[in-house]
C-alpha cells in the first residue's frame, strides 16, 4: 500500500469510527434486569441485542462477540471461529503466568519507547503492572516475557482454555507481537470472563485494576468516554491486519460491563483501525444496548 492510499485509508477508517461512535445515542434496550424474570429477560435481551447491533453496527469491518457472565453467547458476528492473533489482548495472561512464577511480585520497568520496542515512540518512563496494562506498554511485557518459564506458562494459559503461542515462537509472541499466538474469539472471551471471576486473587485483582484504568484513561478510554466514569473494565489490542485488501491494522477491544459486577463481555475487532479507535466503537456498541444510561445499575459506582 503506497503512502497516499494508506493515508486515505486511515482517514476513511477514522471517519467510520466517528460515525459509529455517534451512534451511541440510540437507547433501544434497558439493562434494568429484575432477578425473578431473568431467564425470559435474557432471551429478550439477546434478541433485542442482536437486532440493535445488526442494525447499527453491520459494517463488514466489524466483528463482535457479546457474551453474558456465564459465557453464553448473546449476539455474535464473526465470520469464523478460526484462531486469530489478537495482539495485546494476550498480555493479561502473560502477567498471570509471570506472577505465578515470581511469588506474585511484579517489577517496575523503565520504558524508553522505540529503543525498548514500545509502540509509544517517546516511551512510558518507569511503569508498573497496572499502568502497563492501562497503556499496553510493550517494554513492560517484554521484560515479563524474558523472565518466564515457557513450560509452566503453557500450563497457566491452558488453565484459562488458551492455546498460547507455539513452543518455538519467539519471546515477543508472548506479548502479542507478531502472529504466533493465536486464539479463537470464543476461547479468548471466556478466558477474560475466567480472569475477572478470580479478581479476589492478588494478581488477577491487579490486572482488573489495570483494565479499569485502561477504560478510564488508557488505550481503551473510548469505552468510558461513551459509558461514563469507571463504567467498565477493558483492554485493547492492535494487530497486523490479515484481511484482503490489507488495512493499516486491526483494532481489538475487550470490555467487561459493568465494572462493579460484569454481566456482559464484548469482544470486538474493527478492521483498519488501532485498538484505541476500536475502543470507541466498543463503547458505542454497549451504549446502543442501553449501557451507561443509569447510575442505579452500577455504572460509575466503583
Ligand atoms: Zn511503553
Amino acid at each position: 500500500m503506497d503512502s497516499l492510499t494508506s493515508r486515505r485509508f486511515s482517514v476513511t477508517a477514522s471517519a467510520r469510527v466517528a460515525q459509529w461512535a455517534a451512534l451511541g445515542t440510540s437507547f433501544l434496550l434497558s439493562f434494568a434486569c429484575p432477578a425473578p424474570a431473568q431467564a425470559t429477560h435474557e432471551t429478550q435481551f439477546s434478541l433485542g441485542a442482536k437486532a440493535v447491533l445488526e442494525r447499527h453496527f453491520a459494517g463488514k469491518d466489524i466483528s463482535y462477540l457479546l457474551m453474558d457472565a456465564s459465557g453464553s453467547v448473546v449476539a455474535e458476528r464473526w465470520s469464523s471461529q478460526r484462531p486469530i492473533s489478537p495482539g495485546s489482548l494476550v498480555k493479561p495472561f502473560l502477567a498471570v503466568a509471570y506472577g505465578e512464577q515470581h511469588g506474585n511480585h511484579f517489577p517496575t520497568v523503565r520504558c524508553l519507547g522505540t529503543s525498548t520496542r514500545c509502540w509509544l515512540p517517546a516511551g512510558h518512563g518507569p511503569i508498573d503492572l497496572e499502568n502497563a496494562i492501562a497503556q499496553s506498554c510493550n517494554t513492560y511485557f517484554l521484560e515479563l516475557a524474558a523472565g518466564l518459564d515457557r513450560k509452566r506458562a503453557e500450563q497457566t494459559f491452558a488453565r484459562y482454555g488458551l492455546a498460547g503461542p507455539s513452543a518455538d515462537a519467539g519471546t515477543e509472541s508472548l506479548v502479542g507481537l507478531g502472529a504466533a499466538w493465536k486464539e479463537t474469539p470464543l476461547a479468548l472471551a471466556r478466558a477474560y470472563l475466567a480472569l475477572e471471576k478470580e479478581q479476589q486473587s492478588i494478581i488477577q485483582g491487579r490486572i482488573m485494576k489495570g483494565m479499569m484504568a485502561s477504560a478510564a484513561r488508557g488505550t481503551a478510554r473510548g469505552v468510558d468516554s461513551a459509558l461514563g466514569e469507571e463504567a467498565a473494565l477493558a483492554k485493547t489490542g492492535t494487530a497486523a491486519c490479515l484481511h484482503v485488501p490489507r488495512g493499516a491494522a486491526d483494532g481489538f477491544t475487550v470490555v467487561l460491563y459493568p465494572a462493579a459486577q460484569p454481566r456482559l463481555l464484548l469482544l470486538l475487532r474493527v478492521h483498519g483501525v488501532t485498538g484505541a479507535d476500536s475502543a470507541k466503537v466498543a463503547g458505542a456498541m454497549l451504549r446502543s444496548l442501553g449501557a451507561g444510561q443509569s447510575v442505579s445499575e452500577g455504572a460509575g459506582q466503583r
